[in-house]
Formats: structure tokens, sequence, C-alpha cells
């Protein structure tokens, strides 16, 4: 490769990031190169790292080392109950509330009111598989109180219904529009604990 295709090189990878375009990505590159080259190199290592060690889990996509996460294996939680949420983030912030002991199910996104955006249609396909497996009783949806995660809700409400599984959503206290990872702990308990059954649509 020439010494401009190893530059290039550089900025194509960078911007198959979400949100960076082609200027973002060189400055990005040039930021890089200027870099100490061991603070450079570290980066490229974490990558391979997340990639060679890390992977989502089989079941619920948390973030894991194994096949099966460590809560989905975990002889303590309550296997009638799931959480549906947006991204693995979220299921770090339930857990430190303590408050919640059920399973989660993570869609890694929301049904995009647009089309041609990014789905989460693969994640919801598993859920459903996993909710006619049997023994799920609730289902307790947290998705972002945005205009995409409530539309998932709706869009999953219809879905599970019929599977005679009760259906319920966080009540929110937490603001319209906030995303659920910028709620504080005690917001999110009282929401969890004031979920609501929803009416059969
Ligand atoms: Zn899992």
């Amino acid at each position: 490769m020439t010494q401009q295709g190893i530059f290039n090189h550089l900025i194509e990878q960078l911007m198959a990031l979400p949100g960076v375009g082609r200027k973002s990505a060189q400055r990005f590159a040039f930021f890089i190169l200027k870099m100490e080259p061991e603070a450079a190199k570290n980066i490229g290592r974490a990558i391979i790292d997340v990639k060679d060690r890390l992977a989502f889990c089989k079941i619920c996509n948390n973030i894991t080392e194994h096949e099966i996460c460590n809560i989905c294996t975990s002889p303590k939680r309550d296997t009638q109950k799931v959480v549906v949420i947006e991204e693995p983030s979220t299921l770090h912030i339930i857990e430190r509330t303590g408050e919640y002991k059920g399973l989660y199910h993570i869609l890694l996104g929301a049904l995009a009111p647009l089309p041609g955006a990014k789905t989460c249609a693969p994640s919801i396909e598993n859920l459903i598989e996993r909710l006619e497996k049997g023994g799920i009783k609730e289902v307790i949806i947290a998705t972002n109180p945005t205009i995409e995660g409530e539309a998932t809700a709706i869009y999953l409400t219809r879905l599970i219904q019929p599977l005679g599984i009760t259906v319920s959503r966080i009540a929110f206290g937490i603001p319209v529009g906030i995303d659920i990872e910028y709620a504080d702990e005690v917001s999110l308990v009282k929401s969890l604990q004031g979920r609501r059954e929803i009416d059969p649509l």
C-alpha cells in the first residue's frame, strides 16, 4: 500500500463507525497519526480484545465472555419475568439498583419509524421464539420513551399478548425524550415498581 493508501485505509475504516463521516474520520486519522505510538496501538488492541473475547449472549444479547451470559445461567434469577431493553448499558443500570431479579432481553436497538433505518427485527424474532418455549409469565417493556421506543413497545405488545403473556410497560418518572441510560437509579426503581399492565390491544 502507498503512503496515501495507508492513510486513506484508516479513514475508510473509521467511517464504518456510526455518526463518523469523511470529515470526522480525517480528523481522527490525523489525530491518531500524531499520537504517541503506544497510545494509538492501545486503541487498536482494545478493539481486537473486544472482538476476540466478547460476544452477545445467545439468549438475551447481553455482553458476555461465554456463549450464554451469567444472568441467563444464574439459578438465582426469577425466570418468569423478562425486561425488554434497547441497549446492554441499560441492563447495568437496572442491575445496579439491585431491585430486579428477573431476566432480560436486549433488542440492540429499537424499531425505526423511517423506512431503511436500522431495525432490531432479528432480536424481536429471538424474543418471540424465547417466549414460545414457555415459562415466561410477564414481559416488562422498558424501551426508551422516544418515538422509536414507544413504537417498539406497541409492536411488541401486539406480538406478545396473543401468547397469553402479561405485558407491562415501565412507568415513566423518567422525563419524556430522555434515554433510560440517563435516568437516576431511584427513578428507575420507581419506574419498575410502578409498571402497569398494558390492556389487551
Ligand atoms: Zn443472557
